[in-house]
């Protein structure tokens, strides 16, 4: 059972960018503003105290950026925050991107008890379900958050995030990558944005949550992976950027689909209706997904709903296994075509590849 520890712990911070750094330019739009997180940082007391960090940091090499809370007397967390240069919007990050953060986790996993992504809430939800792919028998909590509102504003919610993050990824073992915000734990590959607006930006909608924040923290241990310490961490980097995803809509065309399916695509991710359905009527629209499946693309269905998932429960849905199409399940877009990605990167034969989409790998799909 996950449990709080009444010692030093270290968290590693890696800062993306994101709103939660943001400041208005000249213009009046946001932009990412560079070595000003840090500094706003240091102005909480509860975020960083400097007479009790300099009772620590005595032989630690990154003295620059050790700041330490207090949480509840009970526990301290040294933790070091890396800022990317340059910080990002989080609609401007790419795989390339992904692919820097796991290499910092797979470098500094040694020297830390968790790590905290700060990044952008457009596209957090794909970076944390990427990244749970991508970091293979995680023993360590990697919490990834952001905020609504930059920390410099007066109703921001950088604050309580940053600090919930460090809290969960110092002192709980979670051995998964996480989305915390608004005072949710979420698995990350089962998080989606909802809300452009709202400060609960993020749900989990076919997952229940890994813990919450409330007077007390509390984990929900049946929920959470099982830690397992004869396991060592991989890391994959290979991801594969020949992904496309679809959304079926009644006036699409066989051109249209065409346009999705064409080398070098190798993977699509079809969102279909309903419960899994496409239009079995449309014989062109079938024929362009049947040419694309002999080339050896892998075609992956899954729901546009937001809650919910495939099944063959009807004629129109049946039809795309029997094409040779692949049920994704209850797996969300973001988990969908980040897993595809990944999968498409690892050396195994077309048929293992497609037997992986329909496998739970993470905790992202659940088999009934
Ligand atoms: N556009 C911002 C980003 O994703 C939005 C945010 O962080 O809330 O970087």
């Amino acid at each position: 059972m996950p449990s709080c520890v009444e010692e030093i712990r270290k968290v590693l911070v890696l800062y993306t960018g994101g709103t939660i750094g943001m400041v208005k330019n000249d213009d009046g739009v946001y932009i990412p503003a560079s070595n000003r997180f840090i500094q706003k940082i240091k102005s909480y007391p509860e975020l960083h105290n400097e007479q009790v960090l300099s009772k620590y940091i005595e032989g630690i090499p990154e003295e620059d950026y050790l700041i330490m809370p207090q949480i509840h007397n009970r526990n301290t967390i040294l933790y070091t925050i890396k800022e990317y240069n340059p910080l990002l919007d989080s609609s401007n990050m790419s795989v390339d991107d992904w692919v820097r953060i796991v290499k910092d986790i797979e470098s500094f996993y040694d020297y830390y008890d968790g790590f905290v992504i700060l990044h952008g809430t457009d596209t957090l939800a794909y970076t944390a379900s990427a990244l749970s792919f991508m970091l293979e028998d995680l023993q360590k909590a990697v919490i990834v958050t952001g905020s609504q509102i930059p920390i410099f504003e007066v109703r921001s919610d950088a604050k309580d995030n940053f600090l919930s993050s460090l809290i969960f990824a110092g002192c709980y073992k979670i051995p998964e990558v996480c989305v915390c915000f608004a005072n949710q734990l979420l698995r990350g590959n089962r998080t989606v944005k909802f809300s452009s607006c709202n400060l609960e930006a993020f749900n989990s909608p076919n997952y229940g949550p890994l813990g919450i924040v409330g007077i007390n923290f509390e984990v929900y241990p049946n929920n959470i992976a099982k830690i397992n310490n004869t396991k060592t961490l991989k890391v994959y980097t290979e991801m594969s950027k020949n992904v496309a995803m679809i959304q079926l809509f009644p006036t699409i065309s066989a051109d249209m689909l065409i346009a999705f399916l064409k080398p070098p695509t190798m993977g699509v991710i079809i969102e279909s209706y309903g419960i899994g359905n496409i239009p079995s009527k449309r014989a062109d629209l079938l024929d362009v997904l049947v040419q694309a499946i002999k080339r050896d693309v892998i075609v992956v269905n899954i729901t546009q709903c937001c809650q919910g998932t495939v099944d063959s429960t009807y004629e129109t849905g049946k039809i795309l296994e029997q094409l040779g199409i692949i049920p994704g399940h209850d797996m969300t877009v973001e988990a969908a075509l980040s897993k595809l990605s990944y999968v498409l990167g690892l050396s195994l034969s077309l048929t293992a590849k497609k037997q992986l989409m329909k496998t739970n790998l993470r905790g992202e799909l659940t088999q009934h």
